[in-house]
């Protein structure tokens, strides 16, 4: 429990601040402050704070970055994460660009969910958003269906002036391969030029789209992973629509119930608050498990009771070093 009675059970591990990708909303243009690759948790260390995390009642995990499949040992990871006692799901967040070699090997490993960032279906919309190929994406998202995850989601980031009209496309992409799709709203996470009027597209603007096209009935009662989205049906097409309003949703923050793991080894209680506890200098010093309980349990206590993103909030360390 953190000091507001929320159960934080969620642990998102970001295992590098790479990637190749480079999203208009995550990665701020000529960015060079990447982390040392020394700096960043081993295997062997990232391990040991998922043996502290349970020991102290958390129980789902995922692998985050950055993008984790530009890390060549993510099977790995998965592998021993699964062999832990406590951990019920590891779960994992990608831009799908390599998951058509990789979706495989994860399910052998235990891997159970993967979410894909899919921006826009069009070439050139997904291409100017993320300076990637969305075949590629198309490709691994197929690799992912065939390999038999326990659910692949699709995540979709809003903007307004450059992928609203995807927002169809992509239900009616999320209906055929039944696929759960989510909006998210986009958030202050790289510099503050990236949340503006002109750009910001809230769920409610996204949900009125939407209601032109077809009906969208509330599911109140549908959880689907362990985030906060509010989920609805789409009465013609059969398409689940999920909404993560972090800006508009001014109760986001009552039902959270994680915290993150940096890739450089600090644990973020909240990605809307400059908070951090460093465990890094712990595990390089031989210091014993209950040192790194200690460390987790003080981050729970730090844990503020909500995010920042409403009061002019200055992002310092961006998405990519924080891991999302
Ligand atoms: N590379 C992986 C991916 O593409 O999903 C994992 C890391 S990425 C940072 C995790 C999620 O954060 C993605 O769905 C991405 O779209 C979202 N994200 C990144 N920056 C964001 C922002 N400024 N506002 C809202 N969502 C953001």
């Amino acid at each position: 429990m953190d000091p507001f009675g929320r159960q934080i059970d969620y642990l998102r591990i970001s295992v590098t601040d790479r990637c190749n990708e480079r999203c208009l909303y995550c990665m701020p243009e000529g960015y060079k402050g990447w982390e040392s690759k020394p700096d960043h948790l081993t295997a062997e260390e990232i391990i040991r704070v998922v043996r502290a995390a349970t020991a102290l009642g958390f129980r789902k995990f995922r692998l985050t970055g950055g993008e984790p499949l530009v890390r060549g040992d993510v099977p790995e990871i998965v592998r021993a994460m699964t062999g832990i006692a406590g951990v019920e799901t590891v779960a994992l967040s990608t831009n799908g660009t390599k998951l058509a070699l990789l979706a495989q090997p994860l399910r052998d490993a235990g891997l159970r969910t993967v979410n894909v960032s899919l921006d826009a279906l069009d070439p050139g919309i997904y291409h100017r958003v993320t300076g990637g190929d969305v075949a590629k994406v198309l490709a691994g998202i197929r690799a992912a269906v065939a390999a038999g995850f326990e659910c692949v989601k699709l995540n979709c980031v809003l903007m307004r002036g450059v992928n609203e009209h995807e927002l169809w496309p992509l239900v009616l992409f999320a209906a055929e391969h039944g696929l759960p799709l989510r909006f998210i709203e986009l958030m202050p996470l790289t510099t503050t030029e990236v949340l503006t009027e002109k750009n910001f597209l809230p769920c409610g603007e996204a949900m009125r789209l939407l209601a032109q096209k077809d009906e969208l009935i509330p599911q109140p009662d549908r959880k689907l992973g362990h985030g906060p989205a509010k989920y609805y049906l789409l009465k013609q097409t059969g398409a689940l629509v999920g909404f993560i309003g972090a800006l508009t949703n001014q109760h986001f923050c009552d039902s959270c119930n994680k915290m993150r793991l940096t890739a450089d080894g600090r644990i973020r209680p909240c990605l809307g608050n400059h908070v951090e506890v460093d465990l890094r200098t712990v595990l390089r010093h031989g210091a014993a498990d209950g040192a790194l309980r200690e460390l987790l349990e003080m981050a729970l206590r730090l844990k503020p009771q909500e995010h920042q993103f409403r009061n002019q909030y200055q992002p310092c360390r961006p998405m990519t070093a924080i891991g999302g």
